[in-house]
């Protein structure tokens, strides 16, 4: 199965992604993942990508594509894979569709979490992150057990630099922007469009039912 988590910064994508991969057992892969952790880690890619991140614009197709490329040729995406996060502009789309084709994969099932700009804007600026295990936690609506540590490990949390809401409200133009578009070049049966402004349970119920998951 190869399944595409789409929407904007804060819609979700994050939280599903964790849950979809433990049911279906297929890697969930996240492009802004990636470039955090080649930033972390002072690669080429990651300091390329360093001050587009930190701005809150997209890194060029160019290398977002080869990246992607590299990642899918993984013995680990055998079975399928989730991607959260890409294509996020037409180029994209078209390059990953060429790929699925060389790689014999099937076309894509699109999962749309659709969120209103102002509840974006505030889940994300209280949106903290585990730096150790990447679990996802938010002040207001899954707060960690005890304040500013992860349940799972106790690191202590962070906010993403590019969750500040002055970085938010510049994503947020650049997904209207580029990735509006693709919503219109997934239409079609496989393009399921899901309210993504309900408890996180909700949502999973009906992408549960999208995937054939209720039993
Ligand atoms: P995310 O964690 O998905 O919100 O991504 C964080 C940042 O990484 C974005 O704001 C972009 O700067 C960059 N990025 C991630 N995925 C892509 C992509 N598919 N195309 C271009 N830039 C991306």
């Amino acid at each position: 199965m190869v399944l595409l988590l789409f929407g904007p910064p804060g819609c979700g994508k994050g939280t599903q992604a964790a849950v979809i991969t433990q049911i279906l057992r297929i890697p969930a892969i996240s492009t802004g993942e990636i470039f955090r952790a080649e930033l972390k880690a002072g690669t080429a890619l990651g300091n390329a990508a360093k001050e587009i991140m930190a701005g809150g614009g997209l890194v060029g197709d160019d290398i977002v594509n080869e990246m992607v490329r590299g990642r899918l040729k993984q013995p680990d995406c055998r079975d399928g894979f989730l991607l959260d996060g890409y294509p996020r502009t037409i180029p994209q789309a078209e390059f990953l569709d060429r790929l699925l084709g060389e790689l014999g994969r099937p076309a894509p099932s699109v999962i749309y979490l659709e969120v209103p700009d102002d509840v974006l804007v505030a889940r994300l600026t209280a949106r903290r992150q585990c730096p150790v295990c990447g679990r996802i936690y938010n002040l207001q609506s899954q707060p960690p057990l005890k304040d500013g540590v992860c349940d799972v490990d106790g690191a202590a949390l962070i906010q993403r630099e590019d969750d500040q809401e002055s970085v938010i409200r510049a994503r947020l133009k650049a997904y209207a922007e580029a990735t509006g578009p693709l919503i219109e070049f997934y239409s079609g049966p496989r393009f399921h469009r899901i309210d993504g402004n309900r408890r996180p349970s909700e949502i999973q119920e009906d992408i549960n039912r999208i995937l054939g998951l209720n039993g």
